[in-house]
């Protein structure tokens, strides 16, 4: 079998200690649950967190809201600190797949700092590519079936507006430390589940 060049060996280890980035809708949620599962590794987004402390009605989810609602990212302050707990649980030590973090290159700080308290680094940014009309449309789909509170045409806009002031800069800082792995968002779901898993080198397991 000939192994496409930069495609890592079979026989090598699979990277585990992953982000996956993207902008919004272009599926990053539905692709870190089924690559965490193949990894068995957990998935933790960020998003997920700060939904949950909203429906629980908790301090950080009231706060959390109030930016979510205006598509705005959370301050950094709090959501850092949120990640380096949930880093430092005991399911967290083998590996994880972060999804929607870091959004920031303050955030690329904060868990660079993390991940070196822990005596850890990344292996792998996996980055999903759209184009940027499609994925319009896929949230609009979203928040008709779904009923997400961020998912309105405007705060799409806003959120898509911010993820590329704010977000592509990070790709570049994760490109100089050759990290970065691209692989098509647009194809279908099992596609691009088979297309990441290649690219970090793990067997699709489907
Ligand atoms: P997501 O589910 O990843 O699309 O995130 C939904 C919303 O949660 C974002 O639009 C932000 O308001 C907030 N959020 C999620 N992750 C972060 C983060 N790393 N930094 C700041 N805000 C975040």
């Amino acid at each position: 079998m000939t192994t496409p060049a930069q495609t890592p060996s079979a026989d090598a280890p699979a990277a585990r200690r992953l982000l996956i980035v993207g902008p919004p809708g272009a599926g990053k949620g539905t692709q870190a649950t089924r690559i965490a599962e193949a990894l068995a590794i957990p998935a933790i987004s960020t998003g997920d967190i700060f939904r949950a402390n909203v429906s629980q009605q908790t301090e950080l989810g009231v706060l959390a809201k109030s930016y979510m609602d205006k598509g705005e990212y959370v301050p950094d302050s709090v959501t850092n600190d949120m990640v380096r707990s949930r880093l430092a649980e005991d399911d967290a030590t083998g590996g994880f797949l972060l999804d929607g973090y870091p959004r920031t290159l303050d955030q690329v700080d904060a868990l660079d700092a993390v991940l070196a308290d822990l005596g850890a680094s990344l292996d792998a940014v996996l980055l999903l590519e759209v184009d940027s009309d499609a994925v319009v449309q896929r949230l609009v789909a979203r928040g008709a079936e779904q009923g997400r509170s961020d998912d309105t045409e405007e705060t799409i806009r806003r959120r898509l507006e911010v993820y590329a002031e704010q977000t592509a800069p990070l790709v570049d800082v994760y490109e100089k430390r050759g990290l970065v792995r691209r692989v098509d968002g647009m194809a279908s779901i099992d596609d691009v589940t088979a297309a990441l898993l290649a690219a970090l080198g793990a067997p699709d397991a489907r």
